[in-house]
């Protein structure tokens, strides 16, 4: 265990998800003290996929958990797009393939999750994160933050610390305590289905594949579990995206039928996936809207601060929701360590920095995230299968959209540590 830096701030992590709990490893990483709230009393494996690309899996690969993700994650070899008709438009190699010195891992977020909040018992102790604590406001003085939670017993407990950092997703409490007036969330007109099955390898057993587009119904499909059945079958992890004005409402585990959605794909029987009989071969389904919140013009209130969703609800079509909240954790650590003394200073540096880079994801992701190849060869072909697609639109524009959110989204090659030759 690494020892406690003494006279150095303590740390409240409101939310024991994707970033609470990297943040709560990054802290332990500098020598600082961290103690998680989390409403849940007891996780439940829910969710589907995520993926976890270069620039985040460095971070996690320098939390020493690289070994434990290529256990159960895939290493996604290449990123893979198609029309509606099943035609090959462009194809480029992902992580470790594309040179990257980090992986991109394609993994059920329960997953990711428990390899997180094993790792934070281990280093951090068992009582590191209270479960059954649901936090129902913050407040601060010059001297100190604190949160109150409500128990299940209905019992209230306020802990307090030298600052809060709110990790508390989408419905976060601190958010919408210090900003009582936000609108709704802002509806992209596009409803998405998820949902994971049993399929036999896709492809090189290691693509992401995006398909069609948002008007006639765009699917994205990668494997999450290599052999899950002991005959070399995998966990395949499906997307379905569908334009249509009505909405369900924010909720990460909301079930969705597939007749909402199966007729979009009715004749998607190609070679590389027959994807009706991969939708229909799926136990759950979930939905949710595609839906995101206007950039805040500030996260950091004296001794409170946000991150990960709580901070920048992004639309996810970019991978980059758990992604962008691994890179904050590093960052509120850092700066936390840096100005040991001013703690509020430290928050305020960390705003500083990850605001405008998430503002520019949030933002890129409404209007070029890298599916708007598909949008390109959807709009150019006008929509019909194409014989050559160079003569509409060449190899070259596509690879440029791509390569402009990977800087973006901070993960270009220019970013990050080449890998060793
Ligand atoms: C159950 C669940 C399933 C998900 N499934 C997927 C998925 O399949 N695919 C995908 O791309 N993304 C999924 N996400 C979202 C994804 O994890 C995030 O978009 C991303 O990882 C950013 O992480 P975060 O830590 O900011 O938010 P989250 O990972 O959402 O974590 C927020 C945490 O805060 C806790 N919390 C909320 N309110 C309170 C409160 N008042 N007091 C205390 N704790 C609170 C939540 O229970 C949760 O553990 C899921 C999130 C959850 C909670």
């Amino acid at each position: 265990m690494t020892p406690q830096r003494t006279g150095s701030p303590s740390v409240l992590i409101l939310g024991a998800g994707i970033g609470g709990l990297t943040t709560a490893l990054q802290l332990h990483r500098v020598g600082l003290r961290a103690q998680v709230l989390e409403t849940v009393e007891r996780f439940a494996p829910v969710g589907v996929g995520i993926n976890i690309l270069p620039h985040a899996s460095q971070q996690l690969g320098e939390l020493g958990l690289a070994p434990a993700l290529s256990r159960v994650a895939v290493l996604t070899r290449e990123s893979v797009f198609f029309n509606r008709f099943g035609q090959l438009a462009y194809r480029e190699p992902a992580g470790l393939d594309a040179g990257y010195a980090d992986p991109q891992y394609s993994i059920h977020r329960a997953d990711l999750h428990q390899i997180l909040l094993d790792a934070v018992v281990d280093r951090l102790g068992e009582d590191a994160v209270l479960t059954g604590h649901r936090v129902v406001r913050v407040d601060q003085d010059d001297r100190r933050a604190t949160a109150t939670a409500r128990r299940p017993d209905g019992s209230t407990v306020t802990v307090a610390a030298d600052v809060v950092v709110a990790a508390d997703g989408i419905r976060s409490v601190a958010r919408a305590q210090l900003y009582p007036n936000e609108g709704p969330p802002r509806y992209s007109g596009v409803m998405m289905w998820r949902g994971v099955s049993v399929w036999p390898r896709i492809l090189t057993g290691a693509s992401m594949v995006r398909a069609g587009w948002l008007a006639h119904g765009k699917m994205v499909i990668y494997p999450i579990r290599d052999d899950v059945d002991g005959r070399g079958s995998q966990l395949v992890n499906w997307v379905a995206e569908v334009e249509t004005p009505q909405r369900t409402g924010r909720d990460w585990i909301q079930h969705g039928e597939l007749a909402d959605f199966l007729p979009y794909y009715a004749d998607w029987h190609f070679d590389w996936c027959d994807v009706p009989a991969l939708l229909s071969s799926t136990a759950t389904v979930l939905e949710y809207p595609m839906v995101d919140q206007d950039p805040l013009p500030r996260w950091s209130h004296g001794r409170l601060t946000l991150l990960g969703d709580a901070a920048h609800p992004m639309v996810p079509r970019g991978s980059n929701g758990a992604g962008q909240a691994i890179l904050d954790a590093r960052a509120v650590a850092d700066c936390l360590a840096a100005q040991p003394g001013d703690p509020v200073a430290a928050l305020r540096a960390y705003d500083d920095v990850r605001r405008p880079a998430t503002t520019n994801v949030v933002l890129t992701n409404r209007a070029n995230p890298p599916d708007a190849i598909l949008r390109e060869v959807y709009e150019r072909t006008g929509d019909r299968p194409f014989e050559s697609l160079d003569q509409v639109v060449t190899q070259d524009e596509l690879r440029r959209i791509s390569e402009n959110y990977k800087r973006i989204a901070g993960f270009s090659h220019a970013a990050l540590r080449p890998a060793s030759p």
